[in-house]
């Protein structure tokens, strides 16, 4: 085996993946700034962006500075060029989207499927119907994809692309991958934990940008988190890290869907809120505690204060473990009532021993409700184009 050989090869990929990430993290980068910041030579910088220039991943264009003498001509990533199909699916609701290396959202569509009520095939077949759908959208034709990635809450096994278990889901070993592959026959497939995704898009393009160590925290129909460490999408042993929604809390308390007591989902989920609720009216919903917490009815009140504490609990393990720069709040039933975040961000700073409660900052996700499949994407983008980014 040549190994020289091999290994001026991997340093030719290394030089491209810098050059490439340099003008990706900063738009309108000029060619003399990539040598500056890379310390590579000027004649190598200038053969990767030619090459990347032919290849439509980068453009440039003139700079329009008023300088006298020669402006220099700058570079751009061609994000629009580079789709893929993102797709989310949630307990009651299912989402697909086209998504560019750019992080912007093409034609996003939802179905509102009610998971337990399907099998895990009737699930893939409706995730490549609903793929079909945004790829003939008018403004995507002739757009070729780079693949599909779905991204789903549950433990996911990347080697061997199967559910391990999704107890929101009821899936246990589902080889999910493998079904889908055999419904894209022709392009690549990914799968990942839908916080780990939202992580990674808030780590590129949203309210992690430039952080290092951080946590997002997700609650809706149930309770996860993504971790970045060290500025990467910490992932543990098995892809299991960030599983928060099963911790649990106290031995004595509710029974959980997972079979155990006490989890601590069971205090701040949508459902066992709403279950909660149900004991004082019939029928309850979000919007029904929370009007009735406005009317000052204390039923209301505890269910909201409880959340508040419980989900305060979780932040508190974040920091003690992680000691995190930055914790972002995110899922359906944050983003969609606001009233509930802004009860958490008053108590903000939270009770914590001394340096732990200035030593983090806390806020909603900008991403919002589109977090989990720009993730989705950005973790197929990353899998494609390893050799660029
Ligand atoms: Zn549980």
């Amino acid at each position: 085996m040549n190994t020289e050989k091999l290994g001026g090869s991997y340093i030719k990929i290394e030089n491209r993946k810098l050059v490439f990430s340099h003008i990706f993290n900063q738009p309108g980068i000029s060619r003399p700034q990539i040598t500056n910041m890379t310390k590579l030579s000027a004649a190598s910088v200038g053969r990767i962006t030619d090459e990347l220039l032919n290849e439509g991943l980068i453009r440039e264009y003139d700079s329009d500075s008023g300088n006298v003498g020669r402006r220099p001509t700058l570079l751009h990533v061609c994000g629009e060029n580079i789709p893929a199909l993102a797709v989310e699916l949630d307990r009651n609701k299912q989402v697909c989207a086209a998504i560019d290396l750019t992080g912007k959202v093409h034609c996003r569509i939802e179905r509102d499927f009610y998971v337990l009520n399907h099998s895990p095939q009737e699930i893939c077949n409706l995730v490549r119907e609903m793929a079909d759908e945004v790829m003939s959208k008018p403004s995507l034709s002739g757009k070729k994809f780079s693949g599909i990635c779905v991204v789903l809450p549950g433990l996911i096994c990347m080697d061997s692309g199967k559910v391990l278990l999704s107890s929101q889901f009821r899936w246990n070993d589902v080889p999910l991958g493998k079904m889908l592959r055999d419904l894209f026959p022709k392009m690549p497939v990914a799968l990942d934990n839908e916080m780990n995704a939202r992580a990674l898009a808030e780590s590129l393009y949203g309210e992690l940008r430039h952080e290092q160590n951080a946590v997002i925290l997700g609650i809706g129909s149930g309770v996860g988190a993504g971790i970045i460490a060290n500025g990467r999408v910490y992932r543990g042993d098995c892809n299991m890290a960030g599983e928060v929604g099963h911790i649990p809390m106290d031995p004595n308390g509710k029974m959980c869907e997972c079979g155990c007591y006490g989890c601590l989902q069971t205090y701040v989920a949508d459902w066992a809120l709403v279950e909660d609720a149900r004991r004082f009216r019939r029928n309850a919903d979000i919007n029904t505690i929370l009007r009735a917490a406005e009317g000052g009815e204390q039923w209301a009140i505890s269910i909201i204060e409880r959340f508040v504490r419980y989900t305060k609990i979780a932040i508190s393990y974040f920091t003690s473990l992680l000691n995190p720069g930055a914790v972002v709040l995110s899922g359906s039933l944050l983003e969609d009532y606001s009233v509930l975040n802004e009860w958490l961000l008053r108590e903000y700073p939270l009770k914590m021993q001394g340096p732990f409660k200035t030593s983090f900052r806390l806020s909603m996700s900008g991403l919002g409700r589109d977090g989990g499949i720009i993730g989705a994407a950005v973790h197929l983008l990353y899998k494609v184009y390893d050799e660029y980014l």
